[in-house]
């Protein structure tokens, strides 16, 4: 197939030092790095990306110029997390409820195309299994996924864990992100909400054999997404691709297409038939 659209990736990263990436934007966007992302990717004949989101506005100015690189751009403006939990470092947090929805309309003034809410930690790639924090209280997905739906928009989690990816299904979230160790459970919740899964393997895979974490645990971490995306597709989840380029040794344009090697292994023949139904439902529910 030709890959023609990232459904996860962060223009304002460099898929090597997040610090340094942020810091770089940090008095305006650079505008000239994010014209020569866009031509990559148009380059690569890439005509849709949906962004996470910064704090700092690259994503919405990679927005305003991507049309000129013949781009679809979708951006939730910032993601917005709870204060003390993961996100801090690209998005914006809430402390209360108050606080939540006046981001939520903040995101909204600033051109977002959804909401990127971030309900969990991330994977701990040093032990099997695990993440690396809880996942926020159940009673507070339910709310924040509702209250953006309230306010018209479409939802897109960073969400590891079956049991807060069930609350967030259960909600009506539009996308899980991610989505590490899944459980059956949490899978026909997302299959009867007709939530898409874009479970971002390259960040996992293009790890091995870096010295920077155990082998054993990613080659774990990649055994569990494999059976999950099978009993996912054989249930009716709309699985996606989504490279979370930007991220540490995720490149842009390389990382969709590593991305799309990593789930072709897993769906072989199916593959094609599989990513573009995906892409057609989240392009009706985010678009
Ligand atoms: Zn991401």
């Amino acid at each position: 197939m030709k890959i023609t659209a990232d459904l996860h990736m962060h223009i304002i990263l460099d898929g090597d030092d997040w610090k340094a990436a942020m810091d770089h934007h940090k008095k305006g966007p650079d505008e000239e790095l994010i014209r020569s992302r866009l031509a990559a990717y148009r380059d690569a004949g890439i005509t849709f990306l949906r962004d996470g989101g910064d704090k700092y506005g690259a994503c919405l100015r990679a927005k305003e110029l991507a049309p000129e690189y013949g781009i679809t751009y979708l951006t939730p403006a910032f993601p917005i997390h709870q204060k003390g939990h993961y996100g801090g470092f690209i998005g914006r947090g809430w402390g209360d409820l108050d606080e939540y929805c006046e981001l939520v309309e903040t995101a909204g003034e600033k051109g977002a195309d959804f909401i990127k809410l971030m309900l969990t930690g991330l994977m701990d790639f040093n032990n099997a299994g695990r993440l690396t924090e809880a996942p926020m209280a159940s009673d507070d997905i339910l709310t924040v996924i509702d209250e953006a739906h309230d306010q018209g928009f479409a939802v897109m989690a960073h969400c590891n864990g079956a049991q807060a990816a069930r609350t967030a299904a259960l909600a009506g979230v539009e996308s899980i992100e991610h989505g590490a160790f899944l459980n059956k459970e949490a899978l026909h919740a997302m299959a009867d909400a007709g939530t898409v899964w874009i479970p971002t393997l390259a960040p996992i895979a293009n790890l091995r054999g870096t010295g920077r974490f155990p082998d054993k645990v990613l080659e774990y971490d990649l055994k569990t997404a494999r059976e999950n995306i099978l009993y996912a597709v054989s249930i009716g989840v709309p699985v996606g691709a989504g490279s979370d380029a930007g991220a540490y040794m995720v490149p842009h344009v390389q990382g969709i297409i590593n991305e799309y090697d990593l789930l072709r292994e897993i769906l072989g023949e199916r593959t094609d038939e599989i990513l573009s139904d995906a892409e057609d439902r989240l392009k009706k529910v985010f678009c």
